[in-house]
């Protein structure tokens, strides 16, 4: 059982340069040299490794180093934004699934879940998991939610649709076979050492992860999804 699951989103190298990312996105770009060392440090513990999004970085840029360091990881796609600038197309995912990483859906248009009917809310996410299914020919069980965003409504048609595990951005560590599970988001300026102290339980750092996404998740109930959006492109710049 890997305790730690982080969230990688887009991978960035030679071959596939920031610029071609949505600028929102850079703050969560890692690339290439320190996907090598967070790699080379995972081998001492049990952690999964998951990508969000589809950035067309996992084909170009991760599957090679994943290669040589022998880890699989779980991609986490959203089948509208398959093909699109800057994104995988079906055959980089396909390479993927065939050189043994694991693919789930994270929705169908990446829409936040909570802001939805329930009937549109279902769609997206029985349409995803049919669609990878049948273009890739795999199962697939897990999804993690756009944005993180979920509750109990989300939960229950993601059981319904049949995915045996959810991943959402809360930290934490899984206990056991639970089928809602946390994860450590990595950003682009996310040292080897600061990854060491998530993987090893250090105590005040947990904490202070904890406390920063409960006082987010307080800001995010007061302004509404899209405020706390809004409200986060503005800092950003
Ligand atoms: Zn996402």
């Amino acid at each position: 059982m890997n305790r730690v699951v982080l969230m990688y989103h887009a991978i960035v190298g030679d071959s596939h340069h920031l610029d071609s990312i949505p600028q929102e996105d850079h703050p969560y770009a890692v690339d290439t040299t320190r996907l090598a060392d967070h790699l080379a440090l995972f081998s001492d513990y049990k952690v999964l490794i998951t990508f969000d999004d589809g950035d067309a970085g996992w084909y170009l840029e991760a599957l090679p180093i994943l290669e040589k360091f022998s880890v699989k990881a779980l991609f986490f796609v959203t089948p509208r934004l398959i093909g699109t600038p800057g994104y995988c197309d079906w055959e980089g995912l396909s390479a993927l699934s065939a050189a043994g990483h694991e693919i789930g859906a994270h929705g169908l248009t990446h829409q936040f879940l909570p802001d939805l009917d329930e009937v549109t809310c279902r769609n997206e996410l029985v349409e995803s998991k049919s669609i990878i299914e049948r273009r890739l020919n795999t199962k697939v069980r897990s999804m993690s939610f756009p944005g993180g965003r979920y509750g109990r409504r989300e939960l229950r048609l993601a059981q319904a649709a049949g995915y045996e595990v959810c991943y959402t951005s809360v930290p934490g560590r899984v206990q056991g076979n639970e089928f809602c599970r946390p994860r450590v988001a990595v950003r682009a300026d996310s040292s080897v050492l600061w990854l060491a102290r998530v993987v090893s339980g250090d105590r005040p750092l947990w904490v202070k992860m904890k406390l920063s996404y409960l006082i987010k998740r307080i800001v995010k109930s007061v302004l509404g999804n899209r405020g706390y959006h809004e409200l986060y492109r503005f800092f950003r710049g």
